[in-house]
């Protein structure tokens, strides 16, 4: 199991009728916390800072473009995979495909698709409160990693069963990775890229340094998703919302940044409005596995939909944060 797995009982039982009040927002809570994470992400942040040193003195120019291929590759499991295909059923996937993305979810090492998934729903249901599990309103260190360094807040726990994970539990495709990933994500994610970048012919010590870069890469591109799109930025869709976005975060998760459009319009397999597909390489991958027949089913807001709610519920910004003078 990766270090920082959290509890991740699979929970069939959904409470639906259980009544609860509001979760609090950023209430006391004594944080108990996790060692084993703690240790786990320094190593791999020092380590991280190593490879970029190696990258410009001892590591071969190819095996740069090796990091960043495998990086990109993570992206897919995170963005396609985790984010638009199985947590917000945006499109649809056949099985190869599938396949494919999970492994590339392995290759990120982002805990089990099982956990990913069950706690961006809650991220959805009740963002930026303590039954978020990367809360916002704790602070841009809590919602970017310092989630993960300590156990679930309370109302977490006590708000993950309500949400309806049937989807995923009878996917065998994700169980198939949660019952092996013991195994399955540390030889994916660190076996493979290393061992190949090593039979190709680099030193071991840039291999492993390289990978934990480009883990470190993917994992904070994540993360970032989590933090600074839950603080700065503007909101052309719903100004109620924390969640925003910004020019440099759309650059630093790939295409993945348009929060504001994303909270608003989460089932979007776009993640972003018209127009932003040109730096939105994930997009453009689901588009090309729709034209290959892989993928169907692609949900997309039109463009009036978009449009009324933007009139509706808006900062009165564009898409790229400039001031709106007529719809
Ligand atoms: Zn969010
Ligand atoms: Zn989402």
């Amino acid at each position: 199991m990766p270090p920082f797995e959290k509890s991740d009982v699979l929970t069939t039982d959904i409470k639906e009728h259980v009544s609860m009040d509001e979760p609090t927002k950023a209430g006391p809570w004594k944080h108990e916390y996790i060692v084993q994470n703690i240790v786990f992400f320094l190593y791999c942040y020092i380590a991280g800072v190593y490879g970029v040193y190696q990258c410009f003195t001892t590591a071969k120019w190819w095996s740069v473009v090796y990091m960043f291929v495998v990086f990109v590759t993570g992206t897919l499991g995170i963005i396609a995979g985790a984010h638009r295909l199985w947590s917000h059923k945006a499109y649809k996937a056949k099985k190869p495909l599938e396949i494919f993305l999970m492994l590339c979810h392995c290759l990120a090492y982002q805990r089990t698709l099982v956990t990913w998934v069950r706690d961006h729903r809650l991220h959805h249901k009740y963002s930026d409160t303590d039954a978020d599990p990367h809360n916002s309103s704790r602070g841009f260190f809590f919602s970017h990693i310092g989630w993960l360094l300590v156990k679930n807040h309370p109302e977490v726990e006590k708000r993950k069963g309500l949400v309806d994970m049937s989807d995923v539990y009878a996917n065998p495709v994700l169980m198939y990775q949660k019952r092996n990933a013991k195994w399955l994500l540390p030889l994916i994610s660190f076996g493979v890229p290393v061992g190949i970048h090593y039979i190709l012919g680099e030193s071991f010590s840039v291999c492993w340094h390289l990978n934990i870069l480009r883990y470190m890469l993917d994992s904070n591109l994540t993360f970032l998703t989590n933090s600074l799109a839950h603080s700065w930025g503007h909101r052309p869709y719903d100004k109620t919302m924390v969640a925003c976005q910004n020019f440099p975060l759309l650059l630093a998760t790939m295409g993945d940044g348009f929060h504001n459009f994303h909270h608003a319009f989460p089932w979007d397999y776009r993640g972003a409005e018209l127009g932003n597909n040109c730096i939105n390489h994930v997009t453009k991958f689901i588009d090309f596995c729709a034209y290959k027949g892989w993928a169907y089913d692609l949900k997309v807001a039109s463009e009036g939909v978009i449009r009324n709610r933007m009139k509706r519920t808006g900062d009165g910004t564009d898409l790229w944060g400039k001031k709106l003078v007529e719809f």
